[in-house]
Parts: C-alpha cells; structure tokens; sequence
C-alpha cells in the first residue's frame, strides 16, 4: 500500500473542509466489479470518476486475483491517487474502489478506503458509505476480544467484526452476523481473493446498486451513473437488508434483515447525481418537478429566474417553467477549483464565494430576480450569493428553495455538525430571509418533494427535515449533536 506525506497546506486545507460549502457535506462512493475477462481496475477507475461528487478526500481500489489482495489508496481525488503505473499495477479478476468524504473518523490516511484485514484463512478489502450509531459500543466490544485498530472510522469496525466471525465459518455467514449487529446506515461492499459481497442496511439509508456489462459481468455502484461510464446496464437495487454475492458461480442474493425503508431523502434533493435514477425516477426529472411544485406553492413577481449552480439549476428550470418567466445564467461556476489546489491564506478566504461562483451583470443588472437553490443549511452561501447578485445591480432577490427547511442533524453519514449550526433550527422563514438579506424567502412543503420524488413518504428517511429519526439514536450522540440536556430519556 501506498503512503505519502501530505503537504501542510493540503493537510490545512483538508482539515478546514471546504471554505465556503454551505451544504450537508456527502458521505462516500463505492463501486465494484467482478469481471474474469476485464481490466477490472480500469473500471473501477473509471467508476469512481462517476461517483467523485460524492467525496473528494481520499480515493482506493482494491484488487483481488484469486490468491491476494492488493490496495492502492490516498488523498486526493481519484486522477491524482492513481495513474497508468498504479492501474497497472492492480490485476486481477475482481476490484472495489472507493472515494471518501470524512464523516466519522478525521480526514487521515489511515482512514482512506477500502481497508484491509487478514484472517486465518484469507484476506478482505471493505469500503463503507454511511455511518453506524453503535460503532463505538461495537469497537469497544473488538477491544475487549484483542482487536487494534489503526483507523477512526466506522468502516474498520465492520471489517473486523467480518474477520473476526469468519473462524466460525464461512465468510457469507460471517456477513450475516456482522449484518445483524450494525445499526445505522451501511452500504457496503466487500471482495475476498475470490469473492465479491454487497449489503445495505435495512432501512437502505444509502443508495446501492447492481448492473451488469454486456458480458455478463456483474457490478456493483453507489449510483446509476457508476454504471453507464462503463456501459454496464442497471439491473436492481441492492434491496434495504440484502446481501449480494457474486462469485465464479455467478449472483446470489439473500434477505438478510427485515426491510424498513427509509432512503436518504437528500439523495434526491442534492446528494445523487442528476444522470442517476433512484426508485425507478431520474434525480434531473424529480429536480425539475420540485422546481415546479415551488411555483405552484411560493409564486412571486419577476422579471428572471436563475439558479445556483450546479445543484438548484434543474429546480430553477421547472421555476421557470411553471411560472412562465424566462430562466437564465446569472452565476457562472468555475468548474476548476479543486479543492486540493486551493492555498487557504487570509487573501482567498476572503474572495470567498467569488472562487465558485461569479455573477453575470449583464444579465443581472436592474432585474428582480428569482434564486433557486436545493437546501440552506447555515445560511453563510446564500448570503453571500445575494450580496454577489446585489453587488451585480438586481434589483430584488426572491430566494426559492426546493426542500423544506433542514433543522436537525443527520446522524448516517451526512456531516451537518450539531443543531445549533443549522439556521433553520432556531430561526423561521421570516428571520432567515432577513440574515441572508433576500426580499422574500419560502422553502417547498415536504409533501410536494415526495410527490417530485414519484414515491410515497414512508419509503424515505427525511429526520433532518422532521426530527423523525428512522434508527434510533444512542444517548450519548442525541446528547452532542442534538445540544440536550443528558438525562434517561435521552
Ligand atoms: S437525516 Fe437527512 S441527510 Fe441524514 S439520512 Fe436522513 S434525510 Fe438523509
């Protein structure tokens, strides 16, 4: 495995997230393959370059041969970690990649995935998307029984657990018990030298799917849009408490958990892709729907409708739509700012914004304009884009926003930091648009983002929204982000 000393401005930077993200930060993307007859690394590559808007931090691929196992993994984003040596240098038959978002566990290369464990009778690479509520009751227990741990992530745990079980037997079985003591959100993926595993917890929290090459060849992807950068072609879900596995006798699938679905509703509202299809529905058509509904429900007089790029443009288009006014660019993205090349001294943080986004006084200037964006979670973006769009000459801003508002912390895998960070918490919708300084300000009712969503409500986890947690939440996390008082009932 590779190892590489970080640069402290990268280290800084890193540490500091992003300078301006006022969004729910993603989690991770997984992505594997089993295919005998394939570059299996290339795909996976290719995989992970799909699933990159779903972390930024570090990026691995794993590849077994039948006999071993053997890992690439850093920070950096998945063009930087690897090149035409270190693909090269990954060959086999079955390959799990993985891009990483800090969630549980600092941003550090021991914590960058997949990880790797060894056993009595073989070797496992595992990669992670979400975040378990018992891990460190679970960790605790592995400590007792002898087990280290070199990371602070969730995902060594449940390799351990894994490893630790399968001296009772086979590996499928060893799966299941590990299964049945997580609780949380898991989407998981898993190779052995000669096998590949997925499962997905019982409410199905993150997404999770398998498509299949025109060979035969089976895949499995954080998202559909995994599977079309190879030409593989969607063939399900991974089903909410499911097992899957492919080996040389082919796909086998197994109920493990009782099925409670309760998908991640900000996977439609902001997380996913737009290419990527979801509950049988593309993510760009349910944008553009909720962008519709919010006409029908906050209609106000305009003379444009602009969106902030890239994650409110589909809402914005369906605003636009409905309410017949003409919809433009207004905010230009630059596209090029990796986050990894960003100095962080005292001048660029005060650029702020203007590193993502510049506004178009052309189009601008003397307009009341209308804003579409997906979710305020702090409010510092959004008051800075208004000022950005005041400074280019509008005349009013009318913000518009496709959800409802989010007013408590998501404990599965989506970093939003604690309640009181959370404008929405502790402020209505009057005393909001009055902070980001917006004439007027109305977020989509819930019952208009399910219908965008072509689903029906208990088919989705939306706690963040209504404080309706689908896996209870230990005490002692309740306490920290939640901001309560420690008592029995909590
Ligand atoms: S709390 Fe919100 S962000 Fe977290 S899983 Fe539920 S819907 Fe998604």
């Amino acid at each position: 495995m590779k190892k590489r000393n970080l640069d402290p401005n990268h280290q800084k930077l890193i540490n500091q997230r992003d300078l301006q993200n006022d969004k729910p930060e993603e989690a991770c993307g997984v992505f594997a393959v089993y295919a005998p007859k394939e570059d299996v690394s290339r795909l996976a590559y290719f995989g992970l370059h799909a699933l990159q808007h779903r972390g930024q931090e570090s990026a691995g691929i794993a590849v077994g041969d039948g006999k071993s196992i053997f890992v690439v993994k850093d920070m950096g984003l998945v063009p930087q970690v690897f090149d035409e040596r270190s693909l090269a240098g990954l060959q086999g038959h079955i390959a799990l990649g993985h891009v990483r978002y800090s969630t549980t566990g600092s941003t550090r290369w021991e914590n960058a995935q997949p990880v790797h464990k060894t056993f009595d009778e073989g070797t496992l690479a595992l990669a992670h998307n979400g975040n378990l509520v018992n891990s460190k009751h679970l960790k605790e227990m592995l400590q007792r029984n002898g087990s280290f741990f070199n990371s602070t992530s969730d995902t060594e745990v449940i390799a351990d657990l894994i490893a630790s079980f399968v001296g009772d037997g086979s590996v499928e079985k060893a799966v299941v018990q590990t299964m049945n003591l997580l609780e949380g959100a898991f989407a998981v993926a898993m190779i052995t030298e000669k096998a590949l595993y997925a499962f997905r917890d019982a409410q199905g929290l993150r997404p999770m799917c398998i498509g299949k090459l025109k060979n035969g060849s089976y895949v499995i992807s954080s998202e559909t849009c995994g599977l079309d950068i190879i030409g593989a072609k969607f063939v399900d879900e991974v089903k909410p408490g499911e097992l899957v596995k492919v080996s040389k006798k082919g796909l086998s699938r197994r109920q493990v958990l009782e099925p409670k679905p309760s998908l991640c509703v900000f996977e439609f509202i902001y997380f996913a892709r737009p290419d990527s299809n979801l509950l049988d529905k593309n993510l760009y058509a349910a944008r553009k729907k909720m962008g519709v509904l919010l006409a029908k429900e906050a209609p106000v007089k305009a003379d444009l409708v602009i969106g902030v790029p890239d994650s409110g443009v589909p809402a914005a288009i369906g605003f636009a739509e409905e309410s017949g006014l003409p919809y433009g660019e207004g905010l230009i993205k630059n596209r090029y700012i990796g986050r990894t090349f960003i100095q962080p001294s005292q001048t660029i943080r005060e650029v702020g914004i203007k590193m993502k986004l510049n506004p178009l006084a052309s189009v601008i200037n003397g307009k009341r304009i209308i804003v579409v964006d997906d979710s305020i979670v702090r409010g510092n973006t959004t008051k800075k884009i208004i000022g950005l769009l005041r400074d280019a000459g509008a005349k009013e801003i009318h913000v518009r926003i496709s959800s409802p508002p989010y007013k408590y912390p998501c404990f599965y895998g989506i970093d939003t930091a604690s309640i009181d960070n959370l404008i929405a918490s502790e402020n209505s919708i009057e005393e909001i648009a009055k902070k980001i300084k917006a004439e007027t300000l109305n977020y989509l009712s819930l019952d208009s983002l399910i219908k965008s969503t072509g689903s029906s409500k208990n088919k989705f986890c939306h706690a963040c929204l209504t404080g309706d947690y689908p896996v209870k939440i230990p005490s002692e996390l309740r306490v920290s982000k939640l901001m309560l008082e420690k008592s029995p009932s909590n």
